[in-house]
């Protein structure tokens, strides 16, 4: 075991308990960096390292699993820090066979594979939560954050197992990695602490989450959470905050998180890239989910939650697309009344196989389909925003000048959806959330007073 012994300053003493690390590191010198690597993140972070498996509130073993020798020694090593200390998190090389680890040894807290630092950080973080003091550390609790203080993005996963012919992410970032549901609650928690009122869920494939990870369980707050889309939107609607799902397919199981939607556990939301409608345009860019039967899904959808609003962004001019399919795709879009949507000119990703379709739409007809589409998406948002006029609804205020309070309802995400104005408000401040009765309505945004 590493025989580092942190100086243990009369500053921390008065700060309170500060929590212990012990480390016990196997294998070559690659191990040995990763090792470090992760020591030096966790001290930034204010943890100390244990000399003893009995000083230590959590040990991680990083483990060697080159030889079979080596998966023995590694086997022993985590059953003396489960004997000695019981709290254990095993990574390194020999992570990778999850399987036989647990096996031997089902207490273990968390098993990450080689190289996965932040992993390993994080279920750090869900055993001994780092001690943040305010007047000692550079950097806030909640981490650097690029957003206001009162949203943030939430990502659950990287990588993407979908192969769309236009994308060339999976090239980039891989297939799907999923982050333990205990890691995701862990960061989303920390962050409503900190303040922020609204979690945006962002990842490649939101409701594909967990299913690289066989929705395995991890412990959160004294049970065992399973990776899947259902049960984190509902551990993450116990939080307090608004929490809104981006980038999500409609696979059958989104079914499931329509009654939360329902219920107000999480935003009656979806931002579900449907890229197309015509299912010959659909095929040539190889979208997932069965998308001949979203209008039936939708349906019954809008049935369980009347209020869910629905937003997509979508491709026009994309190679083969006939005049036919470009109708189909502005017919099928008043039909679905979505509340908001994107709409992109194809352009040509280098890499992309879509650059090898031969019927390239020339430049004018996709300006032409592009007005088209938007005019279209414009009708459609008019009509359902005057629909709302007269309503109550909730507001969360983004900023505030002389002139009032400008904000999103639940139907809205920061950035790319429409904005509620509450004219001549100045009391109030971002992050604010109030009842509001919506007094008037354009094309894409909406004017209310507080009730
Ligand atoms: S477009 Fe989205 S779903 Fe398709 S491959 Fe790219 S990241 Fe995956």
């Amino acid at each position: 075991m590493t025989a580092t012994l942190e100086k243990s300053g009369s500053d921390e003493k008065k700060r309170g308990h500060v929590p212990t690390v012990g480390f016990v590191s196997l294998g070559c010198p690659k191990a040995l960096v990763d090792s470090e690597r992760i020591l030096t993140k966790l001290r930034a972070e204010g943890y100390r390292v244990a000399p003893d498996y009995a000083g230590a509130d959590v040990v991680v073993v990083n483990t060697c699993g080159f030889l079979d020798s080596a998966k023995q020694e590694s086997l022993d090593a985590i059953g003396e820090a489960m004997a000695e200390n019981g709290r254990v998190i095993v990574t390194g090389c020999f992570g990778v066979e999850e399987g036989r680890i647990r096996e031997s040894h089902p207490g273990v807290l968390a098993v990450t594979g080689p190289h996965q630092y932040e992993q390993v950080v994080e279920a750090v973080h869900a055993a001994v939560p780092p001690v943040h003091d305010p007047f000692m550390d550079l950097v806030p609790a909640e981490g650097l954050r690029l957003t206001p203080r009162h949203y943030a993005y939430l990502k659950i996963s990287e990588g993407c197992n979908n192969r769309c012919s236009f994308c060339i992410i999976p090239q980039l970032r891989g297939d799907l990695v999923s982050r333990p549901s205990n890691h995701v609650m862990t960061e989303a928690e920390r962050l409503v602490k900190a303040g922020v009122k609204e979690l945006l869920v962002i990842s490649q494939d939101t409701s594909a989450y967990g299913l690289d990870l066989k929705y395995a369980e991890s412990p959160w707050k004294g049970r065992p959470l399973p990776a899947r889309f259902q049960q984190l939107c509902e551990a993450l609607g116990e939080l307090g905050a608004w929490v809104r799902l981006h980038y999500v397919y409609p696979y059958p199981h989104v079914d499931n998180v329509i009654p939360l939607m329902a219920e107000g556990k999480i935003l009656p939301y979806l931002d579900i890239p449907f890229q197309h409608a015509s299912p010959a345009v659909l095929k040539a860019m190889r979208r997932p989910a069965h998308q001949e039967k979203t209008l039936e899904r939708l349906r019954r959808w809008r049935e369980m939650c009347p209020d869910l609003a629905v937003r997509s962004t979508f491709i026009v001019g994309f190679p083969g697309e006939t005049d036919e399919d470009f109708e189909f795709l502005l017919q099928w879009l008043r039909e679905v009344e979505l509340a908001r949507v994107g709409c992109f000119r194809y352009e040509p990703v280098a890499g992309a196989p879509a650059n090898d379709i031969a019927a390239v739409v020339p430049d004018e007809v996709k300006e032409e389909r592009w007005h088209r589409f938007m005019a279209t998406a414009k009708e459609v948002s008019e009509k359902r925003l005057a629909g709302i006029v007269g309503r109550e609804i909730d507001v969360i205020v983004d900023e505030v000048d002389d002139e009032g309070a400008l904000g999103r309802s639940q139907w809205d995400a920061p950035e790319i959806d429409g904005s509620v104005f509450l004219n001549g408000d100045t009391a109030l401040k971002a992050g604010d959330i109030v009842k509001a009765r919506v007094t008037n309505a354009d094309d894409y945004d909406l004017w209310a007073e507080r009730v």
